[in-house]
């Protein structure tokens, strides 16, 4: 699956907000109804039985197209399926959807999708109006599956997402492992060479897109909430942030596409990352802007590596990671890395960021405790092409 993301410039806002404040509607109904079942039944449970009874009550009180209006209760039961699974494994924290929403997602399944004369009708049920788009020239109207609308840094986009034929596996059972981290977005290893991938660049664009939110919200808030002055300064915040989240992203593509090439040119059949889903519980990021950001990033560079990687026919494994940045190699002491080298009492020194790309490489093999033999190769690093600024100072230019 792939998506083609397109904004929409032909359409008033209010228009596509109705239809996402319809989409909430249905899911807070969802939330509503879901009590009411659970009321007559005794206590909290999903079934099949729910699930159509749900269904048939949303679509005698609900706007938008049955399939759209299914959408979201689908999603609603996906939450309570994470739910039960991460109460399954201990994790006591973890709710299940009970959150009134304003606005959410609408989605158009294949019945809801019409195409004619280079336009789309996208059909919203009896008493709404469609929506009516022309066919963005990339889009292959025969191999769409389902549409979103969503609401993206500020602006309405349409999210066409369509399935890509498939690749032929590679064959070869040799492993790349991946470590996603702060200070490099990516080091791999695949048994000898290491490979840093520089994030310099990036971390900078993190460090002015917190400097640009704060600066903002400084004056925000200051304004009366609603006021004209308000609102302009929120449209540009917007604008801004947009540019540096283009940016990272960029630099996201151009590390990822390096990495797929690298592991396509040595015939990896096989990419293994460190699964990031605890990584919340684990590090301590200090604020909560800097830790959404770095979350984000996180996703964003599994999300880039296995949609790459499939496209190349290489495999793409997910394993827990933890302790794999502190254990050492050679004698599986565990100790807490500070400074550039880590050194162990045994001896064995290495690049502090090569560790866990090495580690998780050895526990996928299933022999993490198998020590290393021999020296490693050293680390190999990775730069992106970084836009040059012009000196500000007169004697320079
Ligand atoms: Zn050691």
């Amino acid at each position: 699956m792939r998506t083609y993301k397109y904004k929409i410039k032909n359409i008033p806002t209010s228009e596509l907000e109705k239809l996402n404040s319809d989409s909430a509607s249905v899911w807070n109904e969802c939330l509503k109804l879901k009590d009411v079942w659970d009321y007559a039944h005794g206590y909290s449970y999903t079934s099949k039985e729910c699930e159509l009874w749900l269904d048939k009550q949303l679509a005698k009180s609900q706007q938008l197209h049955s399939q759209s209006i299914q959408d979201i209760r689908q999603r609603y039961f996906k939450g309570w399926q994470g739910f039960f699974g991460l109460r399954k494994n201990g994790d006591k924290k973890s709710k299940p959807p009970h959150k009134q929403k304003r606005y959410t997602t609408t989605t158009w399944k294949k019945s809801a999708i019409q195409y004619k004369d280079g336009m789309l009708r996208l059909s919203n049920g009896k008493d709404n109006k469609p929506l009516s788009i022309p066919l963005p020239v990339n889009v292959d109207i025969d191999k769409i599956s389902v549409i979103h609308l969503v609401f993206n840094n500020g602006q309405y986009e349409l999210h066409f997402v369509y399935k890509t034929e498939d690749v032929e596996q590679i064959g070869s059972d040799d492993i790349m492992s991946v470590d996603i981290g702060e200070i490099h977005p990516m080091v791999c290893h695949d048994g000898v060479d290491t490979t840093l991938f520089n994030g310099r660049y990036i971390r900078s664009l993190y460090r002015l897109r917190n400097k640009v939110i704060a600066s903002f919200q400084e004056r925000i808030s200051k304004c009366v909430r609603g006021s004209k002055r308000f609102k302009t300064l929120v449209k540009r915040k917007w604008k801004k942030i947009r540019t540096i989240d283009n940016q990272i992203n960029d630099c996201l593509h151009k590390h990822t596409t390096t990495f797929a090439k690298l592991c396509s040119q040595k015939n990896m059949g096989v990419i293994v990352l460190g699964d990031l889903s605890n990584i919340r519980d684990s590090v301590d990021y200090g604020k909560k802007s800097n830790q959404k950001i770095h979350q984000w990033a996180f996703d964003k560079i599994t999300n880039l590596i296995t949609y790459k990687a499939k496209r190349l026919g290489i495999k793409v494994k997910l394993i827990n990671e933890s302790y794999t940045s502190q254990t050492c190699p050679k004698c599986m002491n565990r100790k807490k890395v500070s400074g550039r080298e880590y050194k162990c009492k045994c001896g064995f020194t290495y690049h502090r960021d090569g560790i866990g790309a090495i580690n998780i490489y050895k526990k996928y093999q299933g022999c993490f405790i198998n020590p290393v033999v021999g020296p490693m190769a050293v680390p190999f690093g990775i730069r992106l092409d970084v836009p040059k600024l012009p000196c500000k100072h007169k004697e320079c230019s």
